[in-house]
């Protein structure tokens, strides 16, 4: 399928969907229109990231030297702030998944910044235990990856991973806390390991924080043999924000 028959085949769904339910801004709910991505004074808000961060760890304050990263890149495109809060909140409790679609335009040029896109073999995403999934019959951070995975036009695998306990909510712990609330949290799925071996692989996460999440993702995609992980998500914030 090219490109052009793609995103009219897309455009066809998005305008018949239109009709049924209505589409709405991400960010404040509002109804806009069919092809619209969002509405024009939260499009004026939308808080790109407009200082330079480290490409390895993705962090503003790099902290390549504090602490070992095993992913080999990691780029975002928004600040976690102001209508990126609700946004976020949102995509995860409202379904709405159209969230990305904002971004769209952005994100092949923010991962070629970092990585050489002809070399990732495959897209994947941080996972979500089964029973929360369950209860919220989506996982955000497969969507990222279905919409990164088309942008980039190579293949998504949203199975390489596997969360194996529910977590307490991070929020509150310090990046040492978050490391250690990490481990033992994920585990890749021996079913893909062909997959995983040797591959580069990009992997998906609504939210960078302390990078503790991504980087024990990506420390068992490196055990299980991987080439190189980068990471990619859509919103970034720090501890201390
Ligand atoms: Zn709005
Ligand atoms: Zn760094």
């Amino acid at each position: 399928m090219n490109l052009m028959m793609k995103s009219n085949s897309d455009n066809i769904k998005k305008y018949i969907l239109d009709i049924f339910f209505p589409n709405r801004c991400p960010f404040c709910g509002k109804v806009i229109k069919w092809n619209e991505n969002c509405c024009e004074k939260c499009g004026e808000e939308i808080p790109f990231i407009n200082t330079e961060h480290c490409k390895r760890c993705g962090q503003e304050n790099c902290m390549c030297d504090e602490i070992k990263i095993h992913y080999d890149g990691c780029v975002s495109i928004v600040d976690y702030s102001g209508i990126i809060r609700d946004g976020i909140i949102r995509f995860k409790v409202d379904k709405a998944v159209n969230l990305v679609d904002v971004f769209e335009d952005r994100i092949y040029d923010r991962l070629s910044s970092m990585v050489d896109i002809g070399k990732i073999d495959v897209v994947t995403s941080v996972p979500m235990h089964k029973s929360a999934k369950r209860v919220r019959r989506y996982n955000q951070t497969d969507i990222i990856a279905k919409t990164v995975s088309n942008i980039i036009n190579k293949p998504r695998n949203t199975r390489l991973l596997i969360k194996l306990k529910n977590n307490i909510a991070q929020h509150k712990l310090n990046s040492y806390e978050r490391a250690k609330a990490v481990k033992g949290l994920y585990s890749s799925d021996k079913k893909c390991i062909q997959e995983v071996n040797g591959k580069v692989i990009l992997l998906c996460d609504d939210i960078i924080t302390t990078g503790s999440t991504l980087n024990e993702c990506a420390r068992i995609l490196k055990e299980n043999g991987a080439k190189a992980v980068y990471c990619f998500t859509i919103a970034s914030t720090q501890l201390n924000k």
